[in-house]
């Protein structure tokens, strides 16, 4: 993304101010250890909390920067790996918002926000990883399924049923990432020649003819 984008210049405020953040914290953890270098890392959570995310940062800032900064990296995330990167590399944490920006923007009317926030609804629907203990049957491989051995008795296998039983993990990735790559088809179709960076700035710089209308006075809050 080159600098002279409006939503550039809101990402760029936020992550001065983590940056901000993150230096007064270590700057104290610092002089903490200096006065007393038996401190323990308990003792340090205590006095100064957890170490900030970026999440947490961005939670302090309006509603505005908040989407900025969501757009933005859904932005620079589909653009290198598709939806399936932002995904996994944790972006999607902050996807109800996308259904915040979704509604604003197609109440602004602006172009193309319709087929967004048919995108955005999909990308809130599309379900957790999910890893789970599955069960399933084949032919018992010791006796190929006759019951007995070779000397007629009943197979140690299968105890004479011919069939084993096996349990084993599966999980849902396979499913979500055909569905994240339904996505970014939809997704290009709409990005074809960069233009949805030039939306997102017409959304971002009208955000505010939205700040007081009821419909999103629930993400104000
Ligand atoms: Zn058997």
């Amino acid at each position: 993304m080159q600098k002279d984008y409006y939503i550039q210049s809101l990402m760029d405020e936020v992550y001065d101010e983590y940056d901000v953040l993150l230096d007064d914290r270590i700057k104290n953890i610092k002089k903490a250890r200096e006065t007393n270098p038996n401190i323990t890392n308990r003792e340090i959570t205590e006095q100064f909390g957890e170490a900030y995310t970026r999440n947490d940062v961005l939670k302090r800032f309006s509603p505005k920067l908040q989407a900025a900064v969501t757009l933005g990296h859904l932005y620079n995330q589909v653009a290198n790996g598709g939806f399936y990167q932002w995904d996994d590399n944790g972006f999607s944490e902050n996807k109800h918002i996308l259904l915040d920006i979704a509604m604003i923007g197609n109440n602004l009317g602006i172009m193309y926000f319709d087929k967004l926030s048919k995108i955005f609804e999909l990308v809130n629907k599309i379900p957790e990883y999910e890893r789970n203990m599955v069960f399933y049957e084949d032919v018992c491989p010791e006796c190929d399924g006759f019951g007995v051995d070779d000397e007629g008795d009943e197979c140690g296998c299968c105890a004479g049923t011919g069939v084993v039983e096996y349990e084993d993990f599966k999980d849902n990735n396979e499913m979500r990432a055909r569905m994240w790559d339904k996505l970014d088809t939809m997704y290009e179709m709409l990005n074809s020649n960069d233009e949805l960076l030039l939306l997102f700035d017409e959304f971002l710089s009208r955000y505010d003819e939205w700040k007081d209308n009821e419909n999103v006075q629930h993400w104000l809050t």
